[in-house]
């Protein structure tokens, strides 16, 4: 028997760029809702539905997702797409969990607008063999159920949590401005964004993260 058979485990799929009070929102009441033993957070290595705009380094990415997570003994963060050559699918996110956890019930959270986007994704078969999947609603995002009637209703969930109209591309378009994100984001992130000025025009060069 090993020790990840039969625990319930979340996984936080995101590129976090910044990691933001929403995504830790869900993930906590995705948790209580579902009774998990542990959420992952996977920061994603290079994002290939985002190619079309500059993303922060994946270490800068991987570094305030684990500051964001730290105190939550429930919480942990994985480097298996920061590590991963090449651009993430959530297949091979899964994948390489699954290895890592083997009997484990896996349970992918995803915001509800990325879920009726699903079928467009890879190997979705093999996607909804491997976890069931939980749609979040988010603020503002009006769901269309009809593109969920194609999704297998015993491994898909629409969860509804608590507004936050937070959103990384906010976090980064107010910090451009000069507009605080204090309470959006989690205060050690405030301060990893500040110490190495993330989103603005100069970011402080570092030889290890950029
Ligand atoms: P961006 O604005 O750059 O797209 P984001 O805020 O959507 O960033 P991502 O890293 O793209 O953040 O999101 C990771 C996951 O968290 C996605 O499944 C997304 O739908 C979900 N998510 C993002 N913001 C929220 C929120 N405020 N409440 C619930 N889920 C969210
Ligand atoms: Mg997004």
């Amino acid at each position: 028997m090993n020790a990840a058979a039969g625990r319930r485990i979340g996984v936080m799929g995101g590129t976090f760029d910044p990691i933001h009070h929403g995504h830790l929102v869900a993930a906590s009441e995705v948790a209580s809702f579902f009774d998990l033993d542990e959420v992952v957070f996977v920061p994603t290595g290079d994002p290939w539905q985002k190619s079309d705009r500059h993303v922060s380094p994946a270490e800068h990415r991987y570094l305030m997702t684990v500051i964001a997570t730290a105190s939550n003994p429930r919480f942990r963060v994985s480097r298996v797409d920061v590590d991963r050559a090449g651009p993430t699918y959530t297949v091979d996110t899964l994948r390489d969990l699954r290895a890592q956890l083997p009997g484990a019930e896996l349970f992918f959270i995803t915001g509800a607008d990325a879920l009726t986007n699903i079928l467009t994704w890879r190997d979705t078969g093999e996607m909804f063999a491997l976890a069931r999947f939980v749609g979040c609603t988010r603020p503002g995002y009006v769901m269309d159920t009809s593109a969920l009637a194609d999704l297998p209703s015993d491994r898909v969930t629409v969860l509804e949590i608590p507004a936050l109209a937070i959103s990384s591309t906010d976090c980064r378009e107010r910090t451009q401005r000069g507009e605080p994100v204090w309470y959006l984001v989690p205060d050690g992130v405030v301060q990893y964004i500040g110490k190495h000025r993330l989103y603005t025009p100069d970011p402080v060069p570092s030889p290890v993260l950029d």
